[in-house]
This record gives structure tokens, C-alpha cells and sequence, in this order.
């Protein structure tokens, strides 16, 4: 081939002309387009537009408080000094929770709020690629040993109202990240409770005492299986225990929780 019609074809290559420099124009714009899905371009905190990847603010990262060193073995409470990594705190001694382990991945102060209200009342998708890497982190042991995710519900008038479920979507961004399945219909909110919100944790357990239930035809996939639920505030523990109740009630082998958040001191916070 002459000099001039390489040359040519390099040039046109360079400017995307030819099939390679196509397909790499193509396979550029895609990238770019999953890179906006994954990485959104406003802040997950504050919604303002950011630029380059990460989600957040660069400045605001440590305003996050991501759940680190040791926890309580069972519901996954932080404590302020060296313990062993089975040990218990004294709430889960005096009174086990129905279910097994509980993490989480942030604790919920104004960063972490900020985001799980953009998620829950706007509507936001785009943050659940990095909130389900994070869950699935800050879930690792649990999630090694389970079989099935079950987001807790909505009462079908919230559903409605709301047209999407969070703890749904944050069960599937998971699911993507680790591989384990996700069990829509599990459970079901029978009560359609008042907002938790503003209520002691007495109240939170009795504003939930009988709102959930197994259904007939999700007892076969249950029975005898590693369930993890996934919410995406753990604030007292008051709903997760009364999912728990019922899904051990059905036969679950073991019931773990994992949500994006959790308030700390839960079981004494009225929020
Ligand atoms: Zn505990």
C-alpha cells in the first residue's frame, strides 16, 4: 500500500471514519453513558452537579460515616472500644432480636439522611449502583451465607401512593453486586401502618405487632434458607424484628439484615 492511502486511512481512523474508529467511537459513547448511569453527575447529597465520577462532593466524602471497627456480633451497633468480634451488646442480651446479625453500611447522620430522603421521596435511581457496593461491603459475611434477599414491603396504599418500592431497589442493586437472588413477594404488609416517624421505640413495635406475613405460596422458598432482609433505615429495629418474627415463623434457618443506614444507639431513638 502507498504511503498516502496509509496515512489516509490513519487520519480517517483517528477522526472515527473507519469500522475500528467507529466501533471505538461507539464503544466511548456507551462507556461515557454507563459511566453517567453509575456515576451520577448530581450529588447524592446535595443535588447539586458535580463534576467526574464519585457520586459526592469530594469535600463532603467524610461527612458520610461509614459503619467501621467493632460492632455488636448480633445488631450490629457500634461500640466505642476494642471488643472481641463475637461480642454481644448488653440490649441484645437482655432482649435477642428476633433475627440473627444486623449491618449496615453508613450510620445515619445529615450526609446519609440526605441521601436515603432523595432516594425514598424523589425517586432517585441513580446513587443504587454505589449504595448497593457499599451494602454489599459493609454485608460481606452475611451474604456469603445467604440464599435469598427480601426487601421489606410497602402496604399496597403507600405502593400505590408511591409508585416504587426503595428497599426493592436497593434489594436488586445488591443482587447485581453479589449475586444472590432477590424474593419480591416473600412478604407482605397486611396493616398499612402509620409513618413510624415521631414514635418511641415502644410505639414503633406496636405500631408494626402483626403488620407483616408470610405469603402461602413463598413458604417453599423460605423454609430452611439464609434469608437477608434489606431495608434502607434500621432506626429502632422495630419492623426488621417484626419481619424477622414472621419469616422464622415460616421456617427461615436464619434471618440477617442489611440496610444502607442505621441510626446509632437504635432501640432508644425517637426519630
Ligand atoms: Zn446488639
Amino acid at each position: 500500500m502507498a504511503k498516502s492511502s496509509r496515512l489516509h486511512i490513519a487520519e480517517a481512523a483517528s477522526e472515527g471514519h473507519s469500522p475500528r474508529g467507529r466501533r471505538s467511537t461507539v464503544i466511548a459513547a456507551a462507556a461515557a453513558h454507563l459511566a453517567r448511569v453509575i456515576w451520577p453527575r448530581r450529588s447524592l447529597i446535595t443535588g447539586e452537579a458535580i463534576a467526574g465520577p464519585g457520586g459526592i462532593e469530594p469535600d463532603l466524602w467524610p461527612s458520610l460515616d461509614f459503619v467501621r471497627g467493632p460492632i455488636c456480633a448480633r445488631c450490629g451497633e457500634p461500640f466505642e472500644i476494642d471488643v472481641d468480634r463475637d461480642q454481644v451488646c448488653g440490649d441484645c442480651l437482655v432482649t435477642p432480636p428476633a433475627y440473627d446479625r444486623a449491618r449496615a453500611a453508613l450510620l445515619y447522620g445529615d450526609a446519609a439522611r440526605a441521601m436515603v430522603l432523595a432516594l425514598k421521596r424523589q425517586g432517585r435511581r441513580d446513587g443504587l449502583a454505589l449504595m448497593g457496593s457499599w451494602m454489599a461491603h459493609a454485608g460481606e459475611a452475611v451474604l456469603a451465607e445467604a440464599d435469598v434477599l427480601v426487601p421489606v414491603p410497602l402496604h399496597r396504599f403507600r405502593m400505590a401512593q408511591r409508585g416504587f418500592n426503595q428497599s426493592v431497589w436497593l434489594a436488586a442493586a445488591l443482587s447485581r453486586r453479589c449475586g444472590v437472588r432477590v424474593c419480591l413477594d416473600a412478604l407482605v404488609r397486611r396493616r398499612s401502618t402509620p409513618s413510624q416517624a415521631g414514635l418511641t421505640a415502644d410505639g414503633r413495635r406496636r405500631n408494626v405487632q402483626g403488620a407483616f406475613t408470610v405469603q402461602k405460596g413463598a413458604v417453599s422458598r423460605i423454609a430452611g434458607r439464609s434469608v437477608v432482609l434489606v431495608d434502607d433505615v434500621l432506626t429502632t429495629g422495630a419492623t426488621v424484628e417484626a419481619c424477622a418474627r414472621v419469616l422464622k415463623r415460616s421456617g427461615a434457618a436464619r434471618v440477617d439484615v442489611l440496610t444502607l443506614a442505621r441510626v446509632a444507639g437504635a432501640g432508644t431513638h425517637p426519630i
